[in-house]
């Protein structure tokens, strides 16, 4: 690092603080948004390299997918909410870049991701994406997409403005509902692909169910689902 450099980097660390997004210390690389200990401590699930992990069981017999994964368990463990919530309403869009660039080359790195023709990012309704001035799924997507070299297709499938609360409605209705906030807006480029949809976390997995099962109407699609973050419970 030359003299001009430093100085640079501590002008800027001293108007615009650069602190961990998960624990808040400012000892930290230049180039991340995590320390080097939560790094160390974010706990990857390594669910990528297996079939029938818990993500899969999740949506077996539910919808017909090539595979499907999650990066990180997410439990109540404090860096990884503080990461996550930076990453959905803090507007930390290189917090988003790192984590998604990391979980692009570990899917790089399994066999089982090898197909993948482009990623589809889980569409925010249009009001709240102008409300947060971004879709954190996109933000993802985009840097996965880059580790894999696919494109993102951000355009085929569009999410309808948010539904009544739904906690009045039974099962069957609330899928209905869910199925009804997706519309395909271009079934000609997608045809015949391999998509992997990609979304922040999964924890039901109604959300990813009900767009996955959206795009499985595109004639020939074959379906792949990854997450940032586990929640089982
Ligand atoms: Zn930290």
């Amino acid at each position: 690092m030359n003299g001009i450099t430093s100085l640079k980097n501590a002008l800027l660390h001293l108007f615009y603080p650069h602190v961990c997004a998960g624990c808040g210390s400012d000892t930290l690389p230049v180039d991340s948004q995590l320390c080097l200990l939560c790094l160390q401590e974010l706990p990857e699930t390594g669910f990528e390299k297996h079939s029938n992990n818990p993500v899969e069981k999740i949506f077996a017999g539910r919808l017909p997918f090539e595979a499907a994964t999650a990066f990180y368990y997410f439990s109540k463990q404090a860096a990884l909410q503080h990461v996550m919530h930076q990453l959905k309403y803090g507007g930390n869009k290189t917090l988003g870049q790192q984590l998604g660039r990391t979980f692009g080359e570990a899917l790089k790195r399994s066999d089982r991701f090898k197909t993948i023709d482009a990623i589809v990012p889980m569409p925010l309704h249009k009001a709240r994406q102008r409300k947060r001035g971004y879709n954190q799924a996109t933000l993802l997507a985009e840097s996965i997409a880059g580790a894999l070299e696919v494109p993102v297709w951000d355009d085929i499938v569009h999410r309808v403005a948010a539904t009544a609360t739904q906690t009045k409605k039974n099962r069957v209705e609330r899928w209905q509902n869910m199925q009804g906030m997706f519309f395909i807006a271009d079934n000609q480029k997608a045809a015949r692909k391999h998509l992997l949809l990609i979304d922040d976390v999964v924890t039901t997995g109604a959300t990813l169910e009900a767009c996955g099962s959206v795009l499985l109407n595109i004639p020939g699609v074959r379906l792949s689902i990854a997450a940032l973050c586990y929640a089982n419970d």
